[in-house]
């Protein structure tokens, strides 16, 4: 007797050697039927005894290609077929296209063997791939992921690679960017001006000039990188004049993990973030007195360190002598990266000494992600290469939603049924070419996705682009959501939680529904609403964004809060190096209300005690200040904390810094030093929000605390109060895979967009107060 069965399976199963793996698990049975892969993942019919249909279908997720992702298995009767062997078909086009793309994957170990192996017919092939590595995001403009529809369709296959990619026992089989010496994308090295030097040795020739200590721009797989030799400190110096980047620290790629070990701590946890096949940035403390020049990240605790997920890199680092190699961004200062050839040598040619090249296009172009582990878990910073278009799964359907995200670090926000693709890093939108990247990813994830949003979910901040764009946008509804809500609402979603829960939400700017600009913020907050239950005491920020630039300022701005004019009698450095003109004037500017918005923001008030205490009076990236006290106060192991006072007004609670501030004065006057002041800093900022908490729990009885917003960057902080929290009881929820800074922002705009319409849809059942049992 025999029967056949019909299989649908969606999720990630194309371009991961998903149908090569059926078809041997089909084989190996002796069952009959094919496989087919579908815009909605693959199809498979399957004919054969009862018993051994049976095992098939069991089988068939457990043994899975590493890269496949199933999330939806579908099995029906069918009536049997006169059919022989099992059979492979062409792909079927049309329908709805929810096939989940793979994300980039770096070179496998059997890739890599053959690289290095002189008898391989790809012997030092800088685009070896097989179907279980390789690009695929970046190189892929249509669904299903097939070759015609990659930008591999420039390369016609030779007869071998045609004979590896047809024959289903080949590990190439049907993998998409198969390509060799004869038939695939080439290297070529180039000069400033992009004209092909005469070598015929590309990779050669670029290692000779890493070694001289020139800039190199490397393009790679989701756009370009420079490329400096990271021990040589006259040549990162030259790097960082010239991309007009002062002192934000270069991430570094090193030989391998052996080279990781001696120049960061690193234990088996950060072994297996360099190693896993995503190869992110890893952010890892740096151990002192090592060969990599200082200039790389200075004043920094850690270091950002990768291993190399290019055949090219491998190859860099197998011809080169190198221990580590500078690898940043391929861009001026803030712009995005740099992916096209020509492109690339108009905008970042008087960067870079020379270009190695190649002639495969790169679609959309993708950074490198940048983690970090933290209380036992991964931590996404900069969520990208290697993890996008991979879907973060919510705990119920939603309708398909557009959410556009905030203005710095932005990202936006796509979904389908219970499913939320995140885009890659797209930048701060506030120049014209990362404005042109926005509009391009939601252009392309859209259609990548077949996602046509019936919402589009942004920020209430007026002038951000985002915001301004999504205005301009017809025929669907617009939700606005404070920047706040939705952070919290990422931070209940990716955790797979309703509300209520109590939000602390702590950043540097995020527009407040009363126009000023909040960033301390604790909220009573589901899905749908919000109640702002405490904030930090309003401070004013005299300059406005001046004030972001040079914390002086906004130290100025408390000392006068809590001491009045006569702060300027203090007898403390930081009063004593002030210019008395500057001060005066911006003390006439608070007291006239002229450009000094107000601001809860917890990034001011890092900032504003980095600069009292003599650690930074002006930043040139973003958080610096903070980052730098975080440092000073990691140097102490004080564990006494300043005092803040918390204090009911105008009918919410309000953080009252005045107390901080007279201790850190009386501190100063002590000659304590800035170690020891960073440390209680830190210790009372925790200590004060642990109270606040346990107010808001007795307020509320919500027993469920979520945390997020930038601030959380800062580890001593983020570690301490979980633990401070937990040792309280409460239920502490934190952000892991989606970045706790405004990476993080669009997830949670999508998520309150869904439930403000989701009250007038009939099929859409929101239950906030209700506990979710799903996963
Ligand atoms: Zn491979
Ligand atoms: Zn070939
Ligand atoms: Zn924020």
């Amino acid at each position: 007797m025999q029967v056949r069965k019909e299989i649908q399976i969606a999720g990630v199963v194309q371009g991961v050697g998903f149908r090569p793996y059926v078809y041997r698990l089909a084989t190996d049975r002796n069952l009959g039927g094919n496989i087919s892969n579908t815009p909605a993942g693959v199809t498979i019919e399957v004919q054969g005894p009862p018993d051994l249909v049976e095992d098939f279908v069991s089988q068939l997720p457990e043994g899975a290609p590493a890269l496949a992702q199933i999330t939806h298995v579908f099995v029906r009767e069918m009536p049997c077929k006169p059919d022989g062997c099992f059979e492979i078909l062409s792909s079927q086009t049309g329908a709805h296209a929810s096939a989940l793309i793979s994300p980039d994957v770096a070179v496998c170990g059997d890739c890599l063997r053959e690289l290095f192996d002189p008898q391989d017919r790809r012997y030092l092939y800088p685009f070896i791939n097989c179907t279980n590595c390789g690009p695929r995001f970046t190189i892929v403009w249509d669904v299903p992921y097939d070759r015609p529809r990659t930008s591999m369709s420039a390369f016609p296959m030779c007869g071998q690679c045609r004979a590896e990619y047809e024959d289903p026992q080949n590990r190439r089989f049907h993998a998409q960017p198969n390509a060799c010496w004869q038939c695939g994308p080439q290297l070529e090295f180039c000069n400033a001006h992009g004209h092909p030097m005469k070598t015929l040795d590309p990779i050669g020739a670029a290692v000779r000039r890493l070694g001289l200590g020139d800039i190199l721009a490397v393009k790679g797989l989701g756009g370009f990188h420079f490329a400096v030799d990271a021990m040589n400190s006259a040549a990162v110096e030259r790097l960082r004049q010239r991309k007009q980047r002062v002192e934000k620290p270069l991430a570094v790629m090193v030989r391998d993990l052996q080279a990781a070990g001696g120049f960061c701590e690193i234990d088996a946890e950060a072994r297996r973030l360099l190693d896993c096949r995503q190869r992110p940035i890893v952010l890892l403390p740096k151990m002192k007195g090592t060969a990599i020049a200082e200039t790389v990240a200075p004043n920094q605790r850690d270091l950002g360190v990768f291993l190399p997920y290019t055949p090219v890199h491998h190859l860099l680092f197998a011809l080169g002598k190198f221990a580590a190699l500078v690898m940043t961004s391929g861009n001026l200062s803030e712009e995005p990266i740099a992916i096209d050839n020509r492109e690339a040598v108009d905008r970042i040619g008087s960067i870079a000494d020379f270009f190695l090249l190649h002639d495969r296009e790169i679609l959309l172009r993708c950074d490198d992600s940048v983690v970090r582990p933290s209380a036992g878990r991964l931590r996404q910073i900069r969520r990208s290469r290697g993890y996008v278009p991979a879907p973060v799964r919510l705990h119920k359907e939603i309708p398909q939603i557009l959410a556009v995200g905030g203005e710095l670090k932005n990202t936006i926000c796509l979904t389908r049924h219970n499913l939320a693709f995140l885009s890659q890093h797209l930048g701060d939108l506030e120049n014209i070419e990362s404005f042109d990247f926005f509009r391009d990813a939601i252009a392309y994830l859209s259609k990548i996705l077949e996602i046509e949003p019936e919402v589009i979910a942004h920020d209430l901040h007026p002038d951000y682009f985002s915001t301004k764009w999504a205005l301009t946008q017809k025929g669907v509804r617009l939700v606005g959501v404070q920047h706040h809500h939705a952070h919290i609402a990422a931070c209940m979603a990716e955790n797979h939680i309703d509300g209520p829960v109590i939000g602390l939400a702590l950043d540097g700017t995020g527009y407040g529904t009363d126009g000023q600009i909040w960033g301390g913020e604790a909220l009573i907050a589901g899905y749908r609403s919000f109640e702002r239950a405490a904030h930090f005491a309003y401070v004013a920020l005299p300059g406005g964004a001046a004030a972001i630039r040079e914390p002086w300022r906004i130290a100025v701005s408390y000392l006068a809060q809590t001491f009045g004019e006569s702060f300027l009698g203090l007898d403390i450095p930081f009063v004593r190096e002030l210019e008395r003109g500057k001060a005066e004037l911006i003390l006439r500017m608070m007291a006239q209300r002229v450009n000094s918005p107000l601001t809860s923001s917890c990034g001011r008030l890092f900032d504003a005690v980095a600069a009292l205490i003599g650690i930074r009076q002006e930043v040139s990236y973003e958080a610096q200040a903070a980052i730098e006290l975080e440092m000073a106060a990691r140097s102490s192991s004080e564990t006494g904390g300043y005092p803040f006072a918390i204090r009911r007004q105008d009918g919410c609670w309000q953080i009252d810094s005045s107390p901080l501030f007279c201790g850190i004065v009386q501190d100063l006057r002590r000659i304590v030093c800035t170690e020891t002041i960073s440390r209680r800093f830190h210790n009372g900022l925790v200590e004060t929000l642990a109270r606040l908490a346990c107010l808001l729990r007795e307020e509320s009885s919500i027993n469920r605390i979520c945390l997020s917003g930038g601030t959380f960057n800062n580890l001593l902080v983020f570690e301490y109060l979980i633990r401070k929290l937990e040792s309280c009881g409460f239920e502490v929820f934190t952000h892991s895979d989606v970045p706790t800074g405004d990476g993080g922002l669009s997830l949670g705009q999508a998520l309150v967009a869904a439930h403000s319409v989701g009250s007038r849809r009939s099929h859409f059942p929101p239950q906030e107060g209700s506990r979710c049992d799903s996963d």
